[in-house]
């Protein structure tokens, strides 16, 4: 059954890529194979110069006339419209601004106060137990600020576990750690029946996998721009509300920019009409100028089919992954948390550990690090929740060789036991 996959496979389906040329677009580092563009996205080859143009030309030389003559007031907007073509927003819809946990106080806000108005009962706030801890942080404190309460499920209790009580279901589109993908509109569908509005957070969703929010009927969405957008380490993130609920309430974050004539300096406040409102204060048009240049890179991949086409590779990469771990990385205690169902896959692949020495996980990918395979680690408990060897494939710049790659590391890794080493058991700030 099992075809065996071999590295000249892996390099013919590299040169017969259609998206191949957009590798080119990105400064990846020579000996690299870059697998964790979930967390930090490459750096675009224009981005330095586009950065250093907003420094030099437009800071530089045109000083504060840049916000009209060099389009920064507009930034917010303009690079919204992009992104929304990414997620199927509308143009208008969306803005590129603050944080994603930011923005989720936002949304998050605004979906509580619209069930105040319409269902007064409802104060509930349903998310997955194991849902991003900042999600669950920020709902945490907005349950305690509107005196309503937050509701922590397992992913198989959705949408059941949203009832009479519930105010807004928060979930992560793509879940982070699994790489495990809901599907969107019928989760929103179930949702809706039950009474409820559906945040959904695409921090690993945008510029990875195809997303409709519009085909989904969703309310409110967020997304980060440092992830799969490739805008730059804390890039801004963005925020989408749909038409039907933008103009019903003010965010509480009523910020100067989110008035609807911020230049009046008048008093009292009166919100934007649409998106606009979800501004808060002055953009870093610096960081907004990453972000745009990682914008292009998409802009070059639609003449190539665009996210239907990207998606195609993901899941291609993934699937190799798979395939290759299976037959490659047999006999170790490793096992796999993320779906084989491709409808039901991100562009993750997360991959449990299960031998007796639990520091062992860390362990591997800091010795698949070290010879410049860099994926990530996320702690478990131990037990309910496994630790996890976490591998992004960004299906702009990663190639099939690179799978091979990774795998025949991993295999060595595991078969030699390199990980043992102990310059690999020390623990960094941030892994
Ligand atoms: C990465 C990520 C975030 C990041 O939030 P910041 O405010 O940018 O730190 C939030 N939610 C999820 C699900 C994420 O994966």
């Amino acid at each position: 059954m099992t075809t065996l996959l071999t590295l000249d496979d892996c390099r013919r389906r590299d040169a017969a890529d259609p998206l191949r040329p957009l590798r080119d677009l990105f400064q990846l580092p020579e000996g690299v194979v870059y697998l964790d563009g979930n967390s930090l996205g490459a750096l675009p080859k224009a981005t330095p110069d586009r950065v250093a143009q907003v420094v030099r030309a437009e800071w530089g030389t045109e000083l504060i006339r840049a916000w009209n003559t060099a389009g920064w007031a507009d930034a917010p907007r303009r690079i919204g419209d992009r992104i929304a073509r990414l997620v199927g927003a509308g143009p208008g819809e969306l803005v590129a601004t603050d944080s994603t946990s930011v923005n989720l106080y936002k949304v998050l806000s605004a979906a509580l106060a619209i069930a105040a108005e319409d269902a007064p009962g409802r104060r509930t706030i349903v998310s997955e137990r194991s849902n991003f801890p900042t999600d669950l942080y920020i709902a945490e404190s907005l349950a305690r600020e509107r005196g309503g309460t937050l509701r922590l499920v397992d992913a198989a209790d959705l949408p059941a576990a949203v009832g009479a009580d519930t105010a807004v279901l928060l979930l992560t589109h793509v879940h982070y750690r699994t790489g495990a993908m809901h599907d969107m509109a019928a989760v929103t569908a179930a949702a809706h029946a039950a009474g409820a509005r559906v945040v959904w957070d695409l921090a690993h969703s945008a510029g990875a996998v195809p997303v409709d929010l519009h085909a989904a009927n969703a309310d409110f969405a967020i997304g980060c721009g440092y992830k799969f957008l490739n805008g730059g380490p804390g890039a801004p993130a963005f925020v989408w509300v749909h038409p039907r609920h933008v103009d019903r309430f003010r965010q509480p974050l009523s910020g100067w920019w989110g008035h609807a004539q911020p230049f009046a300096f008048v008093p009292g406040y009166q919100p934007a009409a649409g998106i606009g409102r979800y501004l808060c204060g002055t953009q870093p048009q610096i960081a907004l100028a990453a972000l745009e240049a990682g914008l292009d890179v998409f802009a070059a991949a639609e003449p190539l089919g665009g996210m239907a086409a990207l998606r195609a590779k993901s899941l291609a990469l993934t699937d190799l992954f798979i395939a290759l771990v299976d037959a490659r990385c047999d006999g170790h205690p490793l096992g796999l948390a993320t779906p084989r169902d491709p409808a039901r896959r991100g562009s993750q692949v997360s991959l449990t550990w299960h031998g007796d020495a639990p520091e062992a996980a860390h362990a591997i990918v800091q010795a698949l690090i070290d010879r410049g395979v860099i994926g990530d680690y996320r702690a478990g408990d131990g037990s309910a929740e496994p630790h996890i060897l976490r591998f992004g494939f960004t299906p702009l710049y990663t190639g099939f060789e690179d799978v091979w790659q990774a795998v025949e590391q991993l295999r060595d890794v595991l078969a030699t036991g390199a990980w043992r080493d102990a310059r690999f058991h020390r623990q960094a700030a941030v892994t």
